[in-house]
């Protein structure tokens, strides 16, 4: 369901509708600025979300040499390139077994019965729960290493290494990845930034692909960089490309 509209008006509690009335809202944080449209969303788990539309001002923050390079797992939530590690939060872990459980249960209902109807409600709340709480996680952590950093690098999906439930991880690992990066992206307009994504396995000294010198070591923020045996341009992520390519690996 989706009632989109502008006659609205928030209240303490919530938001009043013309006709609908007054329905009460749990705010997940502060507007910050007033809304200029808002729509209403059913979940699969039954509840509803209310979400805003407002207008932000870029605040461009000044610039700044330090630069971080990111690798998202489950394993850890984000390694820094200065090596700092974001510790998984407990609630994922701990969310991740109930829904397991939850799920175990749920198979075990007879197909079409109400008790596999409840079931599945059951299954569905979990996943929203964790979900909305990972989002918060990621706006916070997002902030932050925006605001510190002038770019930042964020590596290509790891999934490797996870939980036992490996489909599961994955989705939802698959999911937080794009988020995480979704929220870097609009942050990074708004401060003035800059987010790219890098290849895990790009090496960070460049081996030059027209004449293969070994070019030093270099922060994941360059991406242009000139050989300097050979003097040939290169756009680090083509360069890295053609290093890789099969028909490169056999001429190395
Ligand atoms: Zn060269």
């Amino acid at each position: 369901m989706g009632v989109c509209g502008k006659e609205f008006y928030p209240t303490d509690r919530g938001v009043r509708f013309p006709k609908i009335g007054e329905l009460k809202l749990k705010w997940s944080r502060p507007l910050p600025s007033p809304p200029t449209s808002v729509t209403l969303v059913k979940e699969c788990s039954g509840r509803y979300y209310a979400s805003f539309v407002v207008e932000v001002k870029e605040v461009k923050l000044p610039w700044t040499p330090k630069e971080v390079g990111l690798d998202l797992g489950l394993a850890s939530l984000a390694v820094g390139s200065d090596g700092e590690k974001i510790a998984p939060p407990k609630f994922l872990r701990s969310a991740l077994r109930t829904i397991g459980r939850l799920q175990g249960s749920l198979s075990r209902k007879a197909k079409g019965s109400s008790n596999r109807q409840k079931a599945r409600l059951l299954v569905a709340r979990a996943q929203e729960k964790v979900a909305n709480q990972r989002l918060d996680l990621f706006h916070k952590l997002s902030t932050k290493y925006i605001r510190e950093n002038q770019t930042v690098a964020l590596e290509d999906l790891n999934v490797s290494g996870m939980l036992k439930n490996r489909r599961l991880a994955k989705s939802i690992s698959d999911s937080g990845w794009r988020m995480f990066k979704t929220l870097l992206e609009y942050k990074a307009v708004l401060y003035g930034r800059e987010v790219v994504v890098v290849s895990r396995w790009e090496p960070t000294s460049q081996r030059c692909s027209s004449c293969g010198h070994r070019d030093g070591k270099k922060p994941l923020s360059i991406r242009r960089w000139t050989c300097s045996a050979c003097g040939a341009a290169h756009d680090r992520d083509i360069n890295a490309a053609k290093i890789s390519s099969p028909s490169d690996r056999r001429r190395g």
